[in-house]
């Protein structure tokens, strides 16, 4: 078979959510950030381990995608919709029980005029300027979805990944300037903030990449390892050229594999030239241009040329490659394409 494997190992999501909600009070519920269908590690499967391990608190970004999450989680699951309540969302909403983080005063009107029974959250702007109401709108419309009732409120920290930077503070007053004393549930805090510390973490933490070994929480398990079919080996004589352009001249006598994933794979042109693959322990250079489904690896230092090489693995995270790639781990793992076998272990304990 030439379809390459994605590797998930689920009992390492569910330790890194453990550890995660371990940094938090015991009256702080710990959520699960599973849009993008898991950040491209399939949602089907690590919502459920994560409901097993106690989440019940599930963020995605379109009710559409929470309408396809629903059927794999208990019914005291809740799941909230970061983009809000959009035209044409009601009859997901309503039907698959989705409670839309409203980021405006004319959502809120939708929603109020569609399915006013529908429970809600709100989404606050505290200063990264992308979704939420603004502190004036917000006060103009709090009163009448208070009446209702609020599930929860929330905003989004734009430079949580940097513990020193003066944003975290600023923003962490605004959103209290905005909701302190009002009697709601409250969340501040992704993945960067909790680890923050116990001022941002509120009532709901709502951690993403570090479910899925992602910076920046380092300590995070590795999750997700992708290994690639070795299609065909040859030999090719000093001097002599491989892939689209020319770009890799042998300088030795090389052993080269073509390998079976690309970049309609996830698999990043801008990699060329510049990551390995891994044989076990040993690392073999990616030669010449990533092609459409085929890369070709340099394995002449290999005794034997196993069946597959791994670009993920505990030697090349998800951040490594990302680094090579001038992006970030989560642009490398939503990448990460429908062609692969995704193969899951499930949860030990
Ligand atoms: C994506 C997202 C998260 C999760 O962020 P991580 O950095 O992956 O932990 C939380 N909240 C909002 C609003 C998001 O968009």
């Amino acid at each position: 078979m030439a379809q390459a494997n994605l590797h998930i190992d689920l009992d390492a999501v569910v330790s890194n959510w453990r550890a995660l909600d371990a940094q938090s009070g015991a009256a702080t519920r710990t959520a699960a950030v599973v849009k993008a269908d898991s950040y491209g590690l399939g949602a089907g499967r690590v919502a459920p381990a994560l409901y097993q391990a106690g989440a019940r608190d599930f963020f995605v970004a379109l009710a559409e995608e929470g309408a396809r999450l629903r059927p794999h989680l208990g019914e005291d699951a809740r799941i909230f919709i970061l983009g809000g309540h959009m035209a044409g969302d009601a009859g997901f909403l309503r039907d698959a029980r989705l409670i839309p983080m409203l980021n405006s005063a004319e959502q809120a009107q939708r929603h109020l005029q569609a399915i006013p029974e529908s429970p809600v959250g709100v989404q606050l702007d505290t200063g990264m300027n992308r979704l939420g109401m603004e502190a004036a709108e917000w006060q103009a419309t709090a009163p009448q979805l208070m009446e209702r009732g609020i599930e929860l409120v929330m905003s989004h920290l734009a430079c949580s990944d940097e513990p020193e930077h003066e944003m975290n503070a600023k923003q962490l007053a605004e959103f209290k300037r905005m909701t302190d004393g009002m009697g709601l549930n409250r969340s501040l805090a992704a993945t960067g903030g909790i680890l923050l510390g116990p001022d941002y973490h509120f009532d709901v933490t709502r951690p993403g990449i570090g479910l899925y070994g992602g910076r920046p929480f380092e300590e995070a398990r590795h999750v997700a390892t992708l290994s690639l079919p070795v299609i065909q080996t040859r030999v090719v004589q000093p001097g002599e050229t491989v892939g689209y352009g020319n770009t890799w001249t042998a300088e030795r006598e090389t052993k080269i594999a073509t390998l079976s994933a690309g970049y309609a794979d996830g698999i990043h042109r801008v990699l060329s030239n510049i990551t390995a693959l891994y044989a076990g322990d040993t690392a073999c250079p990616l030669r010449g241009r990533v092609s459409m489904d085929l890369l070709t690896v340099d394995v002449t230092d290999l005794d034997t040329v196993p069946d597959t090489l791994d670009l993920l693995g505990p030697h090349q995270g998800v951040d490594t490659l990302a680094d090579l790639a001038g992006t970030i781990g989560y642009e490398i793992l939503t990448s990460l394409g429908p062609r692969y076998a995704r193969n899951y272990a499930e949860p030990t304990g």
